[in-house]
């Protein structure tokens, strides 16, 4: 989608430190970390958020979901991690493509702010 950061990301039209790439998803470090390691995961296609996902999106979600756990591990995140998806004015999300935070590699604090 035009005039979308994380679709210029995907289409590497803007660099990013690439952490995993496969032909659905691409997971990137966060150009402002919160934790010790903080990389976002999304989806190449353009979703503009959790509250715009559909029906035919079922299998991109669930195959995010099932790589969170191989993505902690290239990151070492054996020790645990928080997967956060910020949604909407009152979710606090900035960027309008949908993406998951995965941190770690510090201790997490609840509730959070
Ligand atoms: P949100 O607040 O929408 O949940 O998260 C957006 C995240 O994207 C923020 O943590 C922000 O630091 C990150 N971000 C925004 N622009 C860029 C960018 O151009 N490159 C990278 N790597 N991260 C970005
Ligand atoms: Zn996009």
């Amino acid at each position: 989608m035009a005039d979308c950061i994380f679709c210029a990301i995907a289409n590497k039209e803007i660099p990013s430190n690439v952490v995993y790439e496969d032909d659905k998803i691409i997971c990137f470090k966060d150009l402002e970390p919160q934790a010790p390691v903080h990389v976002l995961i999304i989806p190449k296609k353009h979703i503009a958020s959790l509250d715009d996902v559909c029906e035919e999106d079922a299998e991109l979600l669930a195959h995010i979901m099932l790589k969170v756990k191989e993505i902690a591990k290239i990151l070492e995140l054996e020790n645990g991690y928080r997967l956060v998806n910020n949604c909407g004015e009152d979710g606090f999300q900035t960027v309008k493509h949908l993406h998951f935070h995965l941190l770690g590699k510090r201790k997490m604090t609840w509730p959070p702010g």
